[in-house]
């Protein structure tokens, strides 16, 4: 058996289709959705992203800016960058690219985004409504999942979900995504004693590591959904996965690829949240303007 490949390239581009249709009717209404971006630092990979995600608005009908600052950067100026952003009427989405320098607060810097501008879904009052299960920017790589099974009709309700890392951005976003649809949730992380023991009985195995190809054909069950968020550049210059893809596929359902897989996702649902912010400040103003008259 070999698994059927979520093409996440795919999904995405359907879904900046649905975007662009999205930002276009909000600009009839005289509302550009807008995203700005900030950056501090030099890191190659961070650079990259950036460009990709302001690629991906041009496309998609949205505005965005970029903010830059050197590594040497004061937090003081960057915190004073985003105050600025928060009262922007072009600006509805603000999201603040990580890793920030050591010197950096990143709970500072995150907690300083308007909670209504943070379409990265970090900020701890989005956290919380992700936790009690309302979440209105669900965070963007988790989120990304989400919609992949849900485009390939993936059954979570009932299921086994084992996620392999915690990190805020992926792991624990992820878990509580699947909780709320009502998965029975496990999470390994580096301490987890035996980990194929929990990968084995995964139904939907969800990898987010960042350790190449860990995750081999004698880990998992036969049938299973693998869903590899792990990008890793490999000595010869190429991609790949925290999955032994082409081992993995020959027992598994479903399988993301690396490169093609979650990453395009993960702008996907940026672009997403940035329109689901427009949307909302403009439905605010209306009601306003409602009211006023
Ligand atoms: P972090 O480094 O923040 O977290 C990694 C997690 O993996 C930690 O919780 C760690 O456990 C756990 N871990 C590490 N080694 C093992 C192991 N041998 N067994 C079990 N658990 C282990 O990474 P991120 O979550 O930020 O990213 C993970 C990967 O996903 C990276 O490759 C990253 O590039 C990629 N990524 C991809 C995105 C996309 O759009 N596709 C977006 C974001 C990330 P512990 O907590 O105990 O240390």
């Amino acid at each position: 058996m070999s698994a059927v490949i979520i093409d996440g390239k795919i999904i995405a581009k359907a879904l900046r289709v649905e975007c662009r249709v999205r930002a276009e009717q909000l600009k009839c209404k005289g509302m550009q959705p807008g995203l700005a971006v900030i950056i501090v630092g030099d890191n190659q990979a961070s650079g990259i992203y950036v460009r990709n995600k302001v690629r991906a608005c041009n496309e998609a009908g949205i505005y965005s800016e970029v903010h830059e600052f050197p590594d040497s950067a004061d937090q003081d100026k960057v915190l004073s960058c985003i105050h600025e952003l928060n009262t922007n009427s072009r600006i509805h989405g603000i999201l603040v690219q990580l890793p920030l320098p050591r010197h950096f607060e990143d709970k500072k810097i995150i907690g300083s985004i308007g909670v209504e501008k943070d379409v990265d879904g970090f900020h701890l009052n989005n956290i919380g409504a992700l936790v009690t299960g309302y979440a209105v920017y669900p965070p963007c790589t988790p989120y990304g999942v989400m919609k992949m099974l849900e485009k390939n009709n993936i059954q979570i309700e009932g299921q086994h979900a084992v996620i392999v890392g915690r990190s805020n951005i992926v792991g624990k976003p992820m878990a509580l995504m699947l909780l709320e649809k009502g998965a029975t949730v496990t999470i390994c992380t580096s301490k987890t004693i035996n980990l194929e023991e929990h990968t084995k009985r995964a139904d939907i195995l969800v990898v987010a590591t960042g350790k190449p190809r860990m995750i081999t054909a004698k880990m998992v069950k036969l049938g299973v959904t693998v869903i590899d968020v792990g990008i890793n550049r490999m000595p010869d210059g190429k991609l790949a996965g925290d999955v032994d893809f082409d081992a993995v596929r020959e027992k598994a359902g479903y399988i993301t690829p690396v490169p093609g897989g979650v990453g395009p996702m993960t702008i996907a649902m940026l672009l997403c949240n940035t329109i689901e912010a427009a949307r909302r400040i403009q439905s605010e103003i209306m009601s306003k303007n409602n009211t006023d008259k």
